[in-house]
């Protein structure tokens, strides 16, 4: 049984209870549209489980980590990022205060297209 919090934003937009722009979604992933996107490209992909951050996560997770991290340049050419070398996407995962983390549900950022960026 996946683990919800009920007070958790992230949580309540796997559950359809906050609208996203859904980008691709699975048993237990999930990816949207940042709402205040960094770069011309930026979604993020996050466990439909909560899990607070990158440092909850242990030696079980480490299927569902791999998962993430390859969908993550299958994604980013379907949103449009161009090919590596040329091209290519950033990865970023924000973990708690000193690490910028706002969101206390674990995601992978992921931003590309041609910069400049607002951001980064
Ligand atoms: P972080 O600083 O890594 O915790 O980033 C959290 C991200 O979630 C920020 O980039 C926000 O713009 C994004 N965000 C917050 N609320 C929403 C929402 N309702 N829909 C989409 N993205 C959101
Ligand atoms: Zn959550």
């Amino acid at each position: 049984m996946t683990h919800h919090d009920p007070n958790c934003i992230f949580c309540k937009i796997i559950a359809g209870q906050i609208p996203s722009r859904k980008v691709y979604e699975d048993e237990e992933l999930y990816a949207f549209h940042d709402i205040s996107p960094w770069a011309p490209i930026h979604f993020m992909i996050v466990p439909k489980a909560h899990i607070p951050s990158l440092a909850q996560a242990g030696p079980e997770h480490e299927a569902l980590l791999g998962r993430i991290m390859s969908l993550a340049p299958k994604l980013a050419l379907e949103q449009g990022c161009r090919p590596y070398p040329e091209g290519g996407f950033r990865v970023v995962v924000n973990t708690g205060t000193d690490g910028g983390q706002e969101v206390h549900h674990l995601h992978v950022h992921v931003m590309g297209g041609p910069r400049p960026w607002l951001r980064g």
